[in-house]
C-alpha cells in the first residue's frame, strides 16, 4: 500500500525503545502507539487526505518528542 503517512520517521518509543507505529482511527484521527507498551500519543483529527498527512506528522513530531501517555500496564 502506497499511503505517505507509513514513510514518515518514527523514533522508538520514549518509554522501552519498542516499536512506534502510527494508528489510523477509523478514517477520522490518527496517533502514534508502542506495540509493546501501549504508550501513545495524543490523537490528532482530519477530515480531508491533507489534513491527514499534516495530522500524521504532527503525532509523529510529539512521537519524536516524548510526547506521550503511558496508557498501558505498568510493570
Ligand atoms: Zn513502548
Amino acid at each position: 500500500m502506497d499511503d505517505p503517512i507509513y514513510d514518515i520517521e518514527l523514533e522508538d518509543c520514549p518509554i522501552c525503545r519498542g516499536a512506534g507505529l502510527i494508528q489510523d482511527e477509523q478514517g477520522w484521527s490518527v496517533s502514534v502507539a508502542c506495540m509493546d507498551c501501549g504508550a501513545e500519543t495524543a490523537h490528532a483529527e482530519y477530515r480531508t487526505p491533507e489534513e491527514r498527512l499534516e495530522a500524521a506528522r504532527r503525532v509523529a513530531l510529539l512521537w519524536n518528542m516524548g510526547k506521550v501517555v503511558h496508557t498501558g500496564m505498568s510493570d
